[in-house]
């Protein structure tokens, strides 16, 4: 069966089934009327969970079932052919991850969304999602060490190629732009560079050129800053960092805005009858779900790229908690980065909060109200004295994470950026002596203390232990 159009209603549905929670919302009209006026806190709770569903739990349940059942053949067929909206396969869709993405959609201002198994493969899910071999990328040049190397290594194997630019150079995204340029590619705030980039102008000059911009926003949360209401065409986030908060679980989502326009000549992926989908036209079918609802029936499908019901819980879990956790993370962050300013061992410290930053402007307009968990700074004594502040702190733990309740420390250059040459790892903003820290939520003061009893040994020239 080749379906033409899906119907409005079954396009929600298939993408999300929002319009189904709406539906079933409005039939409960004294609790759910004001859900899309809600503030973040309360969606952060509540968005995609119906409690008159799925037997009255008031948490979300985990649905751990790797296929359902069809009432009967002609219900499958249906399901199959998009006629009809509904589960068939966990790698496509699950009740629990389905939460997920409504609760995150409703958070970042987007039309829906799919979770991934991480914030790798909901890049990779997207990439492969958007371009063919020939196809080209524009990036900003101070991105995640794992995404560099997709974009660097990665993908020009199979065809697809990317032109890094400075952000911060007026104009850098158009000047690089090709006639097979299909994708703009930022972070909101880089990592771990700290860069807050201007994201209105870098969606102008992606908008003049007839191109999508994908954000991944995964330092500064969707609390901090929604990229959509600043012109980002597919928001992504590693669900691993921040939103699940405790360092149990790894996971992606990819969330549409809903607002490109995929038929305006650049996009066949979209307009053109779909080999992969008996023939369906994705632009005809589902409009402005075009692109998330590929990234569902074709991308899940054909990269297996599926999240975890499990993991799905417990990120549920930790996004209930975000607003009040990134709050905290961003005030100790701005109280230890300004105390580190204070001393004698180190050479500079890079947070956007502080006044010294050459992004506080940019971070005042994008993050108002707060700047997130992570400070970087330089040691003087360089390299070796950088890795030992890394080796002998106590409270916090050496390893190659972020947005952990617990602090978190690395050095880069030597490794989660050694891979890199020594021009790629300044470009991306990684030098010899820089000290990445996330800083958790244990009482700022103690972690004062951890990093001075190492500095003191430092200053007075006592051996590494
Ligand atoms: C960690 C991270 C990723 C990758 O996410 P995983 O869940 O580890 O695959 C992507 N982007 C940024 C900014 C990150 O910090």
């Amino acid at each position: 069966m080749k379906i033409k159009k899906v119907n409005s209603k079954n396009r929600h549905k298939i993408i999300n089934k929002s319009k189904r929670t709406e539906r079933n919302r409005s039939a409960n009209k004294h609790k759910q009327e004001n859900m899309s006026t809600q503030q973040f806190a309360t969606k952060a709770l509540h968005s995609g969970h119906d409690t008159t569903q799925n037997g009255g739990t008031r948490a979300v349940p985990i649905y751990q079932s790797t296929a359902y059942v069809f009432n009967n053949s002609d219900h499958a067929s249906n399901l199959f052919s998009l006629a009809e909206p509904g589960n068939i396969y966990t790698r496509i869709n699950n009740p629990t991850n389905d939460i997920l993405e409504q609760r995150l959609a409703s958070l970042e201002g987007g039309i829906a969304a799919v979770v991934t198994a991480s914030g790798t493969s909901a890049i990779a899910t997207t990439l492969l999602t958007l371009l063919r071999a020939g196809d080209h990328i524009v990036a900003s040049n101070s991105l995640y060490g794992g995404t560099y190397n997709l974009l660097n290594v990665t993908l020009p194997r199979l065809g697809i190629t990317t032109t890094f630019v400075d952000p911060a150079e007026e104009n850098s995204f158009t000047d690089a732009v090709q006639e097979n340029t299909r994708a703009v590619f930022i972070e909101s705030l880089g990592n771990p560079k700290l860069d807050v980039l201007d994201i209105e102008k870098i969606s102008a000059q992606a908008k003049a050129n007839k191109i999508p911009l994908i954000v991944d926003n995964t330092i500064a949360t969707p609390y901090l800053l929604n990229p959509i209401k600043h012109g980002a065409n597919i928001v992504i986030h590693s669900l691993t960092k921040y939103i699940n908060g405790n360092g149990t679980a790894l996971g992606g989502a990819i969330i549409d805005a809903g607002t490109f326009d995929w038929t305006n000549g650049k996009f066949p992926e979209f307009t053109e009858p779909s080999a992969g989908y008996h023939g369906l036209i994705y632009s005809e079918a589902l409009e402005e779900a075009a692109f998330i609802a590929k990234v569902r029936i074709e991308g899940l499908r054909d990269f297996g790229s599926a999240l975890s019901p499990f993991n799905a819980f417990q990120i549920i879990q930790g996004l209930e908690t975000l607003p009040i956790r990134i709050k905290q993370h961003s005030q100790n962050a701005l109280e230890l980065a300004t105390w580190l300013q204070t001393q004698e061992a180190v050479a500079w410290v890079n947070y956007p909060g502080l006044e010294t930053s050459n992004y506080k402007a940019l971070a005042e307009k994008y993050l108002p109200k707060g700047q997130s968990g992570i400070v970087t700074f330089g040691i003087k004594a360089g390299f070796e004295a950088a890795k030992r502040i890394a080796d002998e702190t106590k409270v916090f733990s050496l390893l190659a994470n972020i947005g952990d309740t617990k602090s978190l420390i690395i050095h880069p250059a030597s490794t989660t950026h050694q891979q890199l040459t020594e021009a790629q790892q300044v470009s991306t903003g990684v030098t010899q002596d820089l000290i990445r820290l996330s800083v958790g939520l244990e009482d700022v003061e103690d972690l004062k203390a951890d990093l001075q009893t190492v500095f003191e040994k430092i200053t007075a020239g006592i051996p590494a232990s």
